[in-house]
C-alpha cells in the first residue's frame, strides 16, 4: 500500500520526516520519472549554488560569520523546522542529502549542524531572511543580487513541491 502523505505542517518534525522517508524509500524512483522533475531537482541544485555564491561575493556569508563568531548571533532557532511540511523534507532526500536523527543544537533548529545548515532544500524563511544588520552592512546593489538569486531559488522549489504534490495526493478525496 503507498505511503501517504502527510499533509501540512501540523505534525511533528520526527513525523514528517519519517514520513519523508518511508515515501522516499516506497517511490522515489517515481517521483523522478515524473515528467519535468529530473530537471527541476538539477535547476534547483543550480540555483541553490547560485545562492550561496551570491551570499559569498556580496558579502552575506562574512557578516552571518562574524555574527555567529563575535555576537553569538544565530537565525536559526529552535522551532523553525515546524515550517517545514514532508514535502520540503521529501525533496532533500531526493537532493541526496542526509538528515539528522536528532537535534544537534538545543537552542537551534533541528537541521542546524555545526558549521551552519545541513540540508539543501531550505523553507522559503530561510531563503529570505535579511536582517537589519545585512541591510546595514550591505550595499542596496548587492541586496538586489542576492535577493534575486535567492528569488529564483524560491521559485523552483515551489515549482517542485507542486510537482510533488499533485503525484503524492492523486488518490486523496
Ligand atoms: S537555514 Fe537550515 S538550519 Fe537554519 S533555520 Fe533554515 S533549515 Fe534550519
Amino acid at each position: 500500500m503507498a505511503v501517504k502523505l502527510l499533509i501540512g505542517t501540523g505534525h511533528p518534525i520526527e513525523a514528517k520526516i519519517q514520513n519523508a522517508r518511508e515515501i522516499f524509500a516506497q517511490s522515489a524512483s517515481e517521483l523522478r520519472a515524473l515528467p519535468g522533475v529530473e530537471r527541476l531537482l538539477y535547476e534547483y541544485r543550480q540555483a541553490v549554488q547560485q545562492s550561496w555564491k551570491a551570499m559569498n561575493v556580496h558579502g552575506v556569508v562574512t557578516e552571518c560569520t562574524d555574527c555567529a563568531v563575535n555576537d553569538g548571533g544565530s537565525c536559526c532557532g529552535r522551532g523553525i523546522e515546524d515550517k517545514f511540511d514532508s514535502v520540503l523534507i521529501l525533496i532533500n532526500l531526493l537532493l541526496g542529502c542526509d538528515l539528522p536523527d536528532e537535534r544537534l543544537d538545543p537552542e537551534g533548529c533541528w537541521f542546524l549542524g555545526e558549521k551552519g545548515c545541513l540540508i539543501t532544500a531550505r523553507h522559503v524563511i530561510c531563503i529570505n531572511y535579511m536582517c537589519k544588520r545585512l541591510y546595514r552592512a550591505l550595499d542596496t546593489d548587492d541586496i538586489h543580487a542576492v535577493q534575486e538569486a535567492m528569488g529564483y531559488e524560491a521559485d523552483l522549489v515551489f515549482m517542485l513541491e507542486q510537482r510533488l504534490k499533485v503525484w503524492l495526493l492523486r488518490d486523496s478525496p
